[in-house]
């Protein structure tokens, strides 16, 4: 293990709740080092990321930065959330401090190959579905990154012969072009306009994505979504061999869907299978997640066998089109996690029944067009909630026109919200909440948002 870290005074910036922060303050003590811990926000609103350091011996200078952390440090550790053009990244800067990032770190010492997964929607599902697929192997498989679970701290525990999969973000992949690294398999789901409150424009974001396939060595693979037209664009940028998966057409280097089966042609060899009608998550873009899932999985080694038992037993992720409960013919979904508009639609037209839709949040810079267009034209009823409100209520009412569907509602609270669907459902109907926002405006992440969602009801 490098011993780069040890005795050094490291300052990281920004703890986060998302794992990260805790990673690699863990590893970094691990390692030697006098580490500082700085962010933001207060130490009771990262209480839960402070708990799982208590006892380590870490300074922690919380509810804003200091000049002195970024003048007196050997190196800064940069969370992915952080502004690229941040004041005291620049102190740093000036005074020739290098920067890192736990996930550069992670790429340079992990000794085991990796599978890198990245894409505007379906990251955290295609991750653990390939996670769990190569779990069926002997090989032992780590699954990370931004799906909540940094592996630095494992760094040591991962041996050559393992199999890591990491879920990465755009910020995270940004780091990669410093280092000029990718993933030995690398996963793009789709790519639609996302965090454009965070990425100055559409081409800053798709640049940041590219680092995942852009250092690959010519043995590797780029596991592309042909259905996807800026990923189809995409070939001429591979350095490694591009495998293509489509729900619509067939792919000679690649996985389809052919009626019921799912169809794998890989280095020449040719899989066939039935599994589509015993697949349990909904909608085409999970059967996308799922051909992903299983053609990297397939490269690293996982048979037939392995695939198709994980692929028709699947459940989905908590939180992502989630049944809760079905309530006098009325079944009630927990989408929570659709925090971009393409989530939201992907959400509205996977069901065939009459769909009443609470959505709205916070402004991420989304465009709602698509989204207000497919909402008039797939929905029963729209309940809007949070900063967004106003703004899809009046794109759905100018795409409705003269009909009658759907009614578009924007309460107070979410209580309201959630009262409100509830009166007008009836029997054969769908309730979702798809919000197509974060949720920053009104709880303090997404997963709060579905938890009380799925409070209300349970407790119909
Ligand atoms: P991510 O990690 O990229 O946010 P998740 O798997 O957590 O993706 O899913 C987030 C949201 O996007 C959920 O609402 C889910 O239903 C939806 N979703 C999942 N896969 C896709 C996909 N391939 N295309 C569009 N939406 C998707």
């Amino acid at each position: 293990m490098s011993t780069a870290f040890k005795n050094k005074k490291i300052t990281v910036m920004g703890l986060g709740l998302f794992g990260g922060g805790v990673g690699v303050a863990r590893f970094l003590v691990k390692q030697g080092a006098h580490v500082t811990v700085t962010d933001l926000r207060s130490a009771a609103e990262l209480s839960q990321s402070i708990k799982q350091l208590e006892g380590m011996p870490i300074t922690y200078k919380l509810g804003g930065h200091y000049d002195e952390d970024f003048i007196n440090a050997d190196m800064v550790i940069v969370n992915p959330a952080i502004p690229k053009n941040s004041k005291f990244l620049q102190i740093a800067r000036s005074h020739h401090i290098p920067l890192q990032t736990e996930i550069n770190i992670f790429f340079t010492l992990c000794p085991a190959p990796i599978i890198g997964i990245t894409g505007s929607n379906g990251k955290s599902t295609t991750t653990t579905l390939t996670g769990l697929i190569l779990q069926q192997t002997l090989r032992k498989t780590w699954i990370g990154g931004n799906i909540g679970r940094s592996l630095l701290a494992d760094i040591e525990g991962i041996k050559p012969s393992d199999i890591v999969v990491l879920e990465l973000s755009s910020f995270q992949l940004d780091g990669l072009h410093d280092l000029q690294k990718s993933p030995h398999i690398s996963v793009l789901t789709n790519i639609s306009p996302n965090h454009l409150d965070r990425h100055p424009n559409m081409e800053d974001y798709i640049r940041a994505k590219k680092a995942i396939v852009l250092y690959q060595k010519r043995g590797d693979y780029a596991v592309l979504n042909y259905d996807d037209p800026e990923l189809r664009k995409w070939e001429q940028d591979c350095k490694g061999n591009v495998l293509w998966y489509s729900t619509k057409y067939p792919q000679k280097n690649g996985v389809y869907i052919n009626n019921n089966d799912m169809v794998l042609c890989v280095n020449g060899q040719q899989i066939q299978r039935s599994c589509v009608d015993q697949i349990k998550i909904p909608g085409d873009h999970n059967l996308h997640n799922i051909l992903a899932a299983s053609c990297a999985a397939f490269i690293m080694g996982a048979q037939e066998d392995h695939i198709h038992k994980v692929v028709t037993s699947f459940g989905g992720l908590e939180h992502r089109l989630e049944f809760v409960r079905e309530v006098k013919g009325v079944c009630f979904f927990n989408d929570s996690k659709a925090t971009t508009p393409e989530s939201a639609i992907a959400a509205i037209t996977a069901f065939k029944k009459p769909v009443i839709l609470i959505a709205g949040g916070y402004d991420k810079g989304s465009s709602f067009e698509e989204f207000a267009r497919v909402c008039a034209g797939n929905t029963k009823a729209v309940i809007l909630i949070g900063k967004t409100a106003g703004k899809i209520e009046e794109l759905v009412i100018k795409n409705k026109g003269l009909r009658e569907r759907p009614l578009v509602k924007t309460p107070n609270t979410f209580q309201e919200a959630f009262q409100r669907a509830c009166a007008l459902a009836q029997s054969g109907d769908v309730v979702v909440l798809s919000p197509a926002c974060a949720s920053y405006d009104m709880f303090v992440n997404y997963e709060e948002r579905g938890r009380q969602f799925k409070d209300m009801v349970h407790a119909l």
